[in-house]
């Protein structure tokens, strides 16, 4: 090995190797975050049951959460002595002040809307501009994009249910206008009243509306692209994950809509609905 390069080389070789064995994945420090918050969130909350809402009176249970939890004050009112109805759960919905930086913001709390006992459920993640000033989810653009997508699968919105993983518009920093994504210590803080709403309506199916929704519902980070198309579960209730509506609005390319439609399909079969040839060809060359 007369090559001073070689030698350099076989030199240096193992220390290399030493450094390539030594090297990890960075760590997903968000992923694991948000899940540590849903699991604090959700605490002692066995599959297809509800969770104790954020609202838990001092001293029951706080004591056994991790620090990740998020840290707001109980300050609403002790979960019923008979257990939530709809309209219980409402009212303390809409008298929640566990975030107060989202109280001070918000117009009023959007709670969901539809059929208390639908077999449907649409999740997204939090409302805009347009619900926050109605207090109802999905009533924008986007909301009226999810109508006709509800209508094309044979439903009217009264069928089904449609609510937010986060309860109140997120803030904006003073002069900006829009809408920001949700944090995830928010939608922890908050997911408990969707479990609470999801245990009352046992629904059939849940669509997960968008990468947030199903972030702050299934502490799942992967890419949409991989998610989408897929069941998932979420307390031994399917989930069906699907852009958001908002996403068809900026891509309006036939085969992204014929993605979200195909998403559609496979709920429309686990809710043993007949399905008809036109719906089946929807957003296909031949429908056109
Ligand atoms: S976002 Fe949810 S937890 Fe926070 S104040 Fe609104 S309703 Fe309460």
């Amino acid at each position: 090995m007369s090559d001073p390069f070689q030698q350099a080389l076989h030199a240096t070789l193992p220390m290399l190797k030493k450094i390539q064995h030594g090297i990890k994945p960075a760590p997903k420090g968000s992923t694991s975050a948000l899940k540590k918050l849903r699991d604090a969130a959700l605490a002692g909350c066995p599959p297809g049951q509800a969770a104790a809402p954020p609202q838990s009176t001092p001293g029951t249970g706080a004591a056994k959460r991790p620090a990740a939890q998020p840290a707001n004050p109980p300050i609403a009112p002790a979960v019923p002595a008979g257990g939530w109805t709809m309209e219980s759960l409402r009212k303390a919905v809409l008298a929640c002040e566990k975030c107060p930086h989202l109280v001070r913001s918000r117009t009023q709390v959007v709670f969901g809307v539809g059929n208390p006992g639908a077999e449907l459920l649409f999740v997204g993640e939090a409302p805009g501009a347009d619900e926050d000033a109605q207090g109802e989810p999905f009533v924008g653009k986007a909301g009226q994009l999810l109508t006709k997508i509800i209508q094309a699968m044979g439903f009217e919105r009264s069928d089904i249910f449609i609510a937010n993983v986060l309860k109140c518009r997120p803030d904006m920093p003073p002069g900006e206008s829009g809408n920001r994504k949700p944090k995830p210590a928010e939608m922890a803080t908050c997911l408990p009243w969707l479990v609470e709403q999801i245990a009352l309506i046992k629904p059939r199916v849940i669509v997960a509306l968008g990468a947030t929704a199903v972030e702050g519902l299934l502490g799942e980070t992967s890419p949409l692209r991989d998610l989408r198309g897929r069941w998932l579960e979420f307390q031994g209730t399917p989930v069906m994950v699907t852009y958001h509506p908002a996403y068809l609005l900026r891509n309006q390319s036939l085969s992204e809509k014929r993605k979200v439609w195909e998403d559609m399909l496979l709920v429309l079969e686990k809710l043993e609905k007949k399905i008809t040839a036109k719906q089946r060809a929807f957003f296909t060359k031949a429908s056109g």
